[in-house]
């Protein structure tokens, strides 16, 4: 039998990654979870809490309690408390601690890969290969850039008490963009992770604890929207950090206005994947699969919308079903798996509904023959062809594991339906011909553009959007600018000096 042969009909057995520490973590707390203020363990004022549970089985996780209010102002106090001593602490002090910090997540990197598949769903194969590693290389990264502020950035210094906010779909990495560099500079913080996926942040505030973090530096407030709204208004906070979508983001500029608020938006896309004629196809084909299938679809920057040279799609499409035919979808935890669960019935909904439009529209729509595990929340790899721009699903962000195809005739076809989005987020470039790629890529508006590949990051290199994709990078020195201002800044005060005019002293003339 040919090895070729052998591979197509071996049929693959689970492998589910041991869960064993991750379950002994969770339940050496009693799977209650307080809030993480002054380096600290607090209750909520309030005294509620809520459940995050596994969206791959519904089995509950733990007990997180919700910060109101009350306990977002407890912990901007400590923040500014903290902030004095913290900001005066030379470079080299701080990133002393952020490489503590490093150390610790590669330490205890199988148990924050484990608890992130299980509170997520996303495959284990992600979080221990992409998620965690990355994290790790974040913190060290700007370790680096905490020794170097006060050269490479001389006459900036860190802007505050920090309010940082983030989403589900890459707890800890966001969390690590988030944090890392504000760190980095001098700045404290208060982080609002996602309501659906806490565990990873409170696994990293006890880190923050071992690594010897002063008190304050860190603050970890769990809760719902209302826990991020109150931290957005919090008067003692100089700078919030969003990473969202753009409807919540829009509230948060809003909310932000006029406040004096330094602020930076990370929001949603619908990035285009471009494939031209003469390209490698069966590349093309592993680059869809990275590009949408890659943590169900639920990533910002998911190339979403594909759009295919009108000679070869059909071809394209054809490879495209052939390897859905192969995705595996099922238990995060199964090292062979390519496709875990969707993180909520809320999110599952969203999706199934845009799908429902899609159909409705008159939209040629494919899934796999396979169905889907039947006891959490999946949903199947799905293509949908012959789409037009003005589609629903060409425009809305659908946030799962749908793509929509569509087909261009000329370079500057594929640029002008690139561009016909509201957002700006991401975009890939597939073609043989270099020259082509590097004429097509400046005229896509995006902040990022990759040339045959897709979803690869680094910590040292900038990411962020245009549009309604949000403002500021994420990454690299351009993100460092995100957590500093410029020291001449003080010599202004925040409120308009008003100038009074002098009066006449007595006893001289005019
Ligand atoms: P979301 O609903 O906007 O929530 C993001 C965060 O904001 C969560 O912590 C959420 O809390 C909180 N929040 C909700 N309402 C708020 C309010 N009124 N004021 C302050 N905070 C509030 O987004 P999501 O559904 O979690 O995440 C998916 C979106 O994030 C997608 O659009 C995706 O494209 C975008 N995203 C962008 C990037 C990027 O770098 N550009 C990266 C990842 C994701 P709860 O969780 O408790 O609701
Ligand atoms: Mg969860």
């Amino acid at each position: 039998m040919k090895i070729k042969d052998l591979f197509e009909t071996m049929e693959y057995g689970p492998a589910p990654e041991n869960r064993d520490a991750a379950d002994q973590w969770l339940d050496a707390r009693q799977r209650e979870f307080q809030l993480f203020i002054n380096g600290e363990w607090a209750p909520p004022v309030s005294g509620k809490y809520f459940d995050t549970i596994n969206p791959a089985n519904k089995e509950f996780l733990a007990r997180i309690a919700e910060g109101g209010p009350d306990d977002v102002g407890r912990a901007v106090a400590a923040a500014r408390q903290a902030l004095p001593h913290w900001a005066a602490l030379s470079g080299h002090a701080r990133a002393r601690y952020l490489y503590a910090l490093a150390r610790q997540i590669q330490k205890h990197s199988r148990l924050f890969a484990v608890l992130e598949s299980l509170d997520n769903g996303k495959p284990i194969r992600e979080t221990r290969d992409i998620d965690i590693p990355l994290v790790a290389r974040h913190f060290y990264h700007h370790a680096g850039w905490a020794q170097l502020r006060d050269t490479e950035l001389a006459g900036y210094r860190e802007v505050g008490v920090v309010g940082q906010i983030i989403p589900w779909n890459f707890p800890l990495l966001m969390l690590a963009w988030k944090i890392a560099p504000a760190l980095a500079m001098g700045n404290t913080v208060v982080l609002k992770p996602a309501e659906y996926t806490p565990l990873t942040a409170l696994l990293f505030a006890e880190i923050c604890r071992s690594a010897g973090l002063p008190p304050g530096v860190v603050n970890v407030v769990t809760g719902a929207g209302e826990t991020g709204a109150a931290l957005t208004k919090h008067e003692g906070v100089d700078k919030i950090a969003f990473t969202g979508s753009t409807e919540v983001g829009r509230i948060i500029r809003k909310a932000t206005a006029g406040s004096g608020k330094k602020l930076s938006l990370e929001l949603g896309g619908k990035s285009p994947f471009i494939v031209f004629e003469d390209s490698d196809l069966d590349s093309v084909v592993e680059g869809v699969v990275d590009a949408i299938w890659f943590n169900q679809g639920q990533v910002c920057c998911a190339g979403s919308r594909l759009l295919a040279q009108e000679s070869v799609a059909e071809k394209l499409y054809a490879k495209i079903r052939a390897r859905m035919e192969k995705l595996r979808v099922g238990d995060p935890l199964d090292k062979s798996i390519d496709i875990g669960a969707i993180v909520a019935p809320v999110q599952l909904h969203t999706i199934e509904e845009l799908v429902r439009k899609g159909v409705d529209e008159g939209v040629r729509l494919w899934q796999p023959s396979w169905a889907c595990p039947a006891e959490g929340y999946f949903y199947p790899p799905t293509l949908f062809t012959e789409v037009s721009p003005a589609h629903v699903i060409a425009q809305e962000e659908i946030f799962g594991p749908v793509l929509v195809a569509m087909t261009f005739r000329t370079p500057a076809e594929a640029v002008q339906l690139a561009n016909n989005t509201r957002y700006g987020l991401a975009a890939s470039i597939w073609t043989d011909n270099i020259n082509l790629a590097l004429d097509i890529a400046p005229q896509v508006k995006a902040g990022t553009v990759w040339i045959n590949c897709t979803n690869v990051f680094d910590a040292a290199s900038g990411f962020g959007g245009y549009r309604e994709s949000g403002f500021g990078r994420e990454g690299g020195k351009e993100g460092l600018y995100e957590y500093v201002k410029q020291t001449e800044e003080d010599a202004f005060p925040d409120k308009p000096v008003v100038l009074k005019k002098a009066k006449p002293k007595a006893g001289k003339a005019g």
